[in-house]
């Protein structure tokens, strides 16, 4: 029961607290608005020092908890489709969930609240078509199947809606990390999904989604893949006509571009016109591991600031067989070299985490699940990062590139900029 009056009293005790509220409330705007222009989180701890960096594991939970991790991808709903088939009611996020294949979740609760996970993109993932035909026309369940898997996400955050709270904005991210809850956002992986149509692009949005990677590992109507381990053969060289007027439609709309899993020329191709920051939601580079699933030196070098470059930030995979030929021997230190490398193709500025968690079968050593974040931000104090850049990698990345995506929905709609009415060419229902 709370203590809480619902309606304010005249008592002039209330009359002080309520004043002494608004004080709080002037003094968090402005704390928050303050923050917001640095783009990083920073929830207050009180009664601690700054632990020594003789301990840095300790100073890695210390930062940490100002400054939580904003995941870029895990696959908890996907996990709950090929272990439980949706069904929420056999789901106990606060115990080990083991799927009918014998897999433990790399996320519950007490595993995410002991690794500060702040918030992440539940991925909202349907497997390709087996056969999309010659024109990607065949019809399939894919956008039914991708309206469940939202749906089975929904209704996890509604069931825990003491600990998850969906977010569409990065504001509503920062309110939901203060308030102790962990951001819930959706990522939608691959245009696949949209059964070659901007309007499901558009109620997609609507519900919530505020990524889409432009392809999984099959090419569609809209853009090349760059398949997993091997390329798959181009159909279009890049983006597609209609894949132009997508990327024109998720500026507008507010979209994140998430250019994992997609061919080098449709990542040049989109970055060549996309007027919002971009991002690569678990992707690994290629320079450690030469497989086109990776992300290439030359997509690295157009994302940074300054001229002729887009604003982004690579969120670093943990699969092991992205990171490492063979996935032999990768540990926590071989992540932080992949973080380390793109920081230094781009900037500290533009790095992120998106462990592909609940998605994997296998697992970095001392990055078995989301308790394990600390051991990387650990093993990059000991290589001389510091708390703003490792706020940074946290999520305060993603977040400053989100404000940006935002900013640029916002400004193509002042400039009266309609929704695309594009209906790709090879559909004659339309
Ligand atoms: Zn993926």
């Amino acid at each position: 029961m709370s203590s809480q009056p619902l309606l304010p009293s005249n008592h002039p005790e209330h009359i002080a607290s309520v004043i002494a509220s608004k004080r709080r409330i002037l003094f968090t705007t402005i704390l928050t608005t303050v923050l917001l222009i640095a783009g990083i989180i920073f929830v207050s701890v009180k009664g601690e020092g700054v632990p020594s960096s003789k301990d840095p594991l300790k100073l890695a939970n210390y930062y940490l908890k100002s400054s939580p991790v904003i995941d870029g991808h895990i696959d908890l709903p996907i996990f709950a489709r090929a272990g439980f088939g949706n069904n929420i009611d056999n789901m106990d996020l606060y115990g080990d969930l083991k799927n009918r294949y014998g897999l433990i979740s790399h996320l519950n609760i007490p595993k995410a609240r002991k690794g500060h996970l702040g918030g992440f993109f539940w991925s909202i993932y349907i497997d390709c078509p087996k056969d999309a035909g010659p024109d990607f026309l065949t019809p399939y369940n894919g956008p039914r199947d991708t309206l469940e898997q939202i749906d089975v996400a929904m209704n996890l955050m509604d069931k825990y809606s003491d600990v998850f709270q969906l977010c569409k904005t990065a504001d509503e991210v920062m309110e939901a990390v203060a308030s102790g809850k962990i951001a819930s956002l959706m990522g939608m992986e691959g245009a696949h999904s949209l059964g070659n149509s901007l309007g499901a692009l558009r109620m997609f949005h609507a519900l919530g989604v505020r990524y889409m990677t432009l392809t999984h590992g099959c090419n569609n109507a809209f853009a090349d893949s760059g398949g997993i381990f091997q390329p798959v053969t181009p159909h279009w060289g890049g983006l597609s006509d209609l894949g132009k007027d997508l990327i024109f439609e998720m500026n507008r709309l507010g979209v994140f571009i998430d250019l994992s899993h997609v061919s080098d020329q449709t990542a040049l191709d989109a970055l060549s016109i996309t007027r919002a920051p971009v991002i690569l939601s678990h992707s690994c580079a290629r320079a450690f591991n030469n497989i086109s699933r990776n992300v290439p030196d030359e997509v690295l070098s157009k994302l940074g600031r300054g001229k002729h470059k887009v604003d982004g930030v690579v969120m670093v995979n943990f699969l092991p067989t992205f990171a490492a030929p063979g996935g032999v021997g990768v540990d926590v230190k071989t992540i932080a070299d992949h973080v380390e490398y793109i920081a230094s193709k781009t900037s500290r500025d533009h790095v992120g985490i998106g462990s592909d968690f609940d998605g994997i079968d296998a697992v970095p050593r001392g990055l078995e699940d989301v308790s394990m974040y600390p051991n990387l931000f650990a093993e990059l104090i000991t290589r001389g990062w510091k708390q703003d850049e490792l706020a940074g990698l946290a999520g305060g990345n993603l977040l400053r590139a989100m404000r940006g995506m935002e900013a640029t929905s916002l400004k193509m709609k002042q400039e009266g900029k309609k929704p695309s009415m594009a209906v790709y060419a090879k559909r004659t229902d339309l």
